[in-house]
């Protein structure tokens, strides 16, 4: 075999499947170096920490692949059953549910994570380590926040040529819709997804950051983001981000009801991991008060585990709401049926 000639990342994890494969014999344990592959679709600067700290507390090294979700995914696929990956790492419920029916993951027994993790927000396969909102942006020239106080007032006539989306198949929408369905039925989530179709500024187009940029600049007056992008324009120092932040409201959605829509950042074990029980090790570790913190702040999101650390200040300075307690895993099945309503719908 050839010692690798590059630091290349993924001729590094390929040169791990060859050694996996490779590895008839036992070895004395010694002999080998304790490692973890990661696949990761998060790009965050204190993910290095995040991981640096792991490394040091449990000598385990990580070797990891960074990627767009959909190429993660593919690529766990085409490895198959000689696939390094020991875990994946991603964002948003729907995602984590296409990587779940195509059974690339485990399960994992774990009695710390069923403690430190709240039930709703894990799943017998993969688990939710920082939790984002889905919340109502309105343009505060346009829009009075009594008009907008739910994701249904959205979709009432009142909002007419108001609404800017993104796309209805993005996970994050679907994701949204889910819950709605969850909580309201197919039937309903159909007719509120024509209304708010209907209501549409412009075709869907663009990031959550593009749609609030529009609403700030009145192009249209209403829409749904992720709570980081809006943390992300708090805490920029750009005056084009400050000047849209300051022409924009923020309203937690469905606070008289069944709560703001909830969604997570999450991982799981993979199927085929040859490192099993160092990817069980680091599903507890991001289960830490410390991993908590490195976690959630990487991408300005709450941790999970209650009382651990608290949010950063930007997402403090948001203030406190009802959220959504749908299981998760609940939610993220019901993926799915959200894009045949969206479809339905024409929501595109
Ligand atoms: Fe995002």
């Amino acid at each position: 075999m050839h010692a690798p000639t590059s630091t290349n990342r993924r001729g590094a994890l390929a040169l791990v499947a060859l050694a996996t494969l490779a590895c008839l014999g036992p070895r004395p344990a010694a002999a080998q170096t304790q490692v973890l592959n990661l696949y990761s679709a998060r790009h965050y600067q204190t993910d290095e920490a995040l991981y640096a700290n792991f490394t040091k507390t449990t000598g385990i090294k990580i070797n990891r692949l960074d990627g767009k979700e959909d190429e993660l995914v593919e690529r766990i696929r085409n490895e198959g059953k000689a696939s390094p990956a020991d875990i994946l790492i991603t964002v948003d419920a729907a995602r984590l549910e296409v990587a779940d029916s195509l059974g690339l993951f485990q399960p994992v027994q774990s009695k710390l994570l069923d403690e430190r993790i709240p039930a709703n927000l894990r799943t017998p396969t993969w688990v939710a380590f920082s939790t984002r909102a889905r919340v109502i942006v309105y343009n505060k020239a346009a829009i009075k926040p009594a008009q907008v106080q739910t994701y249904a007032d959205l979709a009432a006539p009142a909002m007419k040529a108001q609404v800017c989306m993104r796309s209805g198949s993005h996970p994050y929408n679907l994701s949204l819709g889910a819950a709605i369905i969850a909580h309201e039925g197919e039937a309903k989530t159909e007719a509120w997804a024509r209304g708010l179709v209907a209501n549409f500024a412009r075709g869907p187009k663009g990031g959550d950051t593009d749609q609030i940029k529009a609403v700030a600049a009145g192009e249209c007056g209403v829409t749904i983001s992720n709570t980081y992008y809006l943390a992300r324009l708090m805490r920029s120092t750009k005056p084009d981000d400050q000047a849209a932040m300051n022409a924009v409201g923020i309203v937690w959605p469905n606070q008289a009801s069944w709560g703001t829509h909830v969604n997570v950042s999450g991982a799981g074990v993979l199927k085929h991991a040859p490192n099993k029980a160092n990817a069980v090790k680091f599903m507890e570790y991001l289960a830490s008060d410390e991993a908590q913190a490195y976690f959630a702040n990487g991408n300005n999101e709450w941790p999970v585990v209650q009382g651990s650390v608290a949010a950063n200040p930007t997402l403090a300075a948001m203030g406190s709401f009802k959220a959504d307690t749908l299981p998760i895993g609940d939610l993220a099945k019901t993926t799915v049926a959200a894009q045949k309503v969206f479809d339905r719908a024409g929501w595109k």
